[in-house]
């Protein structure tokens, strides 16, 4: 069969849910049998987000390969269960690097470079890799931004072009739109949503569906207004009320039958019947209450939630196939500082501590680490989080606290998190942490081997320091054990305390491998202790997800 392209578009307002939608249709689509990959298409210049403030940003998932993407492959991989790869996210930046190389080298000589055809022509190739790099049969393909900014055009002039490229019977648009609601007269306005497809429809895109995403219940009668001024079935209208639960939209989707709807326009056969059992097992599972547990969440850019998502979204599988409602406490790093509301700590039963970069709030996080420590919290760092857990303890076993990552201190007599040799002489930024998969062999009588119940694995990576070596026997002493070790036993990978029920860290991002049906098995030991601390019976063996698949 000729691979199928599915392109989705936004109108209105940004953050309308499109990656959310996209990555619930690719759902629907695995479960009818077809192997499916995602690809966000990001207006942006920067090559990949892995050089902005997670402010700007949210998050930054890192891939198996070690591509730094946008947070929406996180959605991706998480609500279809697929690992993507570096092909699955393109910038402006990346497209217009690529098209100015090769001019340089000649490859156009002669020619005026223009934004239609090489621009677009480059958007198209790297559309067309992405079924070439990962075989799968049906690719979607999602713009970012909303329709009517002007950065986008070029993506939406090579989605027009790839119509009459592919046909009709291949392609199909979805455009996703947000439905206001005026209070004063207690109604849904459909007109923004008529603006923007009349906006998209004089870039030469006609949608063939529209998700109209709203706070408050859409009734009938709104829909059929949209198809009626909007020239699109009304079958093809899909009413998205916003779902207190996530993983909800697969199955609200298939209930508006978007599955069946997408089999006929793109002229596709089921190789197998949708069986949403174990999924709404886990729907069922997280509307029941449950003894709630409470974590706090020590970050630097708490404020925007986004840049933890991944974290979270773990935190929230491990709480569920545990049977236990998570409390997230988020705590901002710097109000922790020179011993500052400290006892915010003292009403959780965990503390984790994620990635970050750069020096502001870096002491408050070493607080939250000894706060644990000697109160026995149990303690999860992430990368960043494992790095100042090691600096904390470090300051205990060598009784100073000229103690540091040589990232906050160049100068630091005792540099316990010190820049990898690699890294040394590196002067671009960008793409060059050691990124992406690794294995790490798990060392006997550890809570890190007795988590994962197998001695090998392989986690993701974005980081620049590590572990110095030189503090390895020492640390031992005083009991600490490096229970993750790379297969040359020269990167410390994971680290833990004897006398602590769970202060564990990792270098790497457990949580970009967490799913819904499949927690991550170190956030699944975390969890577990921070049951024991707050004395909740966790549910064991732990509930279990995993689809028919
Ligand atoms: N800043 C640290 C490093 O580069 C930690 C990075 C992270 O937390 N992802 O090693």
């Amino acid at each position: 069969m000729s691979t199928k392209y599915i392109f989705f578009t936004g109108g209105v307002v940004s953050s309308v849910g499109k990656g959310v939608t996209a990555a619930a249709v690719g759902r629907l689509l695995k479960e009818r049998g077809f192997t499916v990959a995602v690809q966000k298409l990001d207006p942006y210049i920067n090559v990949d987000p892995g050089t902005m403030s997670p402010y700007q940003h949210g998050e930054v998932f890192v891939l198996d390969d070690g591509a730094e993407t946008d947070l929406d492959l996180g959605h991706y991989e998480r609500l279809i269960d697929v690992r993507l790869n570096k092909a699955c996210n393109v910038t402006t930046g990346q497209v217009y690097a690529d098209v100015i190389a090769k001019e340089r080298r000649g490859d156009f000589l002669g020619g005026t470079i223009q934004v239609i055809p090489h621009i677009t022509n480059e958007i198209k190739r790297r559309i067309a890799m992405v079924s070439k790099m990962t075989g799968a049969e049906i690719v979607l393909v999602e713009v970012g931004g909303t329709v009517g900014d002007i950065e986008s055009l070029p993506f939406l002039e090579a989605l027009r072009q790839l119509r009459s490229d592919m046909g009709r019977g291949n392609t199909l648009y979805i455009h996703v739109t947000w439905l206001p609601y005026i209070g004063a007269t207690e109604e849904l306005k459909t007109k923004p949503t008529q603006h923007s497809v009349r906006e998209l429809r004089s870039i030469g895109i006609s949608p063939d569906m529209i998700v109209a995403r709203s706070d408050t219940p859409i009734d009938e009668g709104i829909c059929e207004k949209i198809a009626q001024f909007c020239d699109v079935e009304k079958r093809a209208v899909i009413p998205m009320v916003t779902a207190p639960i996530l993983y909800e939209i697969p199955l609200l989707l298939e209930k508006a039958h978007v599955g069946d709807f997408l089999m006929d326009r793109l002229g596709l056969k089921p190789t197998k019947k949708p069986n949403w059992k174990s999924w709404e097992k886990l729907v069922e599972e997280t509307k029941k209450t449950k003894p709630s547990v409470s974590i706090a969440l020590v970050g630097k850019y708490v404020e925007l939630h986004d840049a933890y998502i991944s974290v979270r979204e773990a935190l929230k599988h491990a709480a569920l196939a545990l049977g236990v409602e998570l409390d997230l406490k988020w705590i901002h790093s710097v109000d922790l500082e020179k011993g500052r509301e400290i006892d915010k700590l003292e009403s959780v039963s965990g503390v984790i501590v994620p990635g970050g970069f750069g020096s502001r709030g870096i002491e408050g996080k070493i607080n939250a680490a000894h706060f644990a420590r000697v109160n026995k919290i149990p303690y999860f760092g992430l990368c960043l989080g494992m790095q100042l857990m090691v600096v904390e303890f470090g300051r205990e076993v060598l009784q100073t606290e000229n103690v540091n990552s040589s990232e906050f201190d160049r100068t630091t007599p005792n540099p316990v998190i010190d820049l990898m040799d690699d890294q040394q002489d590196i002067a671009n930024l960008g793409g060059t942490m050691r990124l992406g998969l690794y294995p790490c062999e798990l060392q006997p009588n550890t809570i890190a081997l007795k988590a994962y119940g197998v001695d090998k694995v392989e986690e993701r990576h974005r980081h620049r320091f590590e572990f110095n070596n030189q503090y390895r026997e020492s640390f031992a002493q005083k009991g600490m054990k490096f229970s993750g070790l790379s297969p040359d036993g020269k990167l410390v990978e994971i680290a833990e305390l004897v006398d602590h029920p769970f202060m564990l860290g990792t270098q790497f991002h457990p949580e970009f491998l967490s799913r819904p049906t499949r927690p991550h098995p170190l956030f699944v030991q975390f969890m577990r202790a921070v049951c024991e601390k707050a004395g909740i019976t966790a549910q064991e063996p732990p509930l279990s997800f995993e689809n028919s698949l």
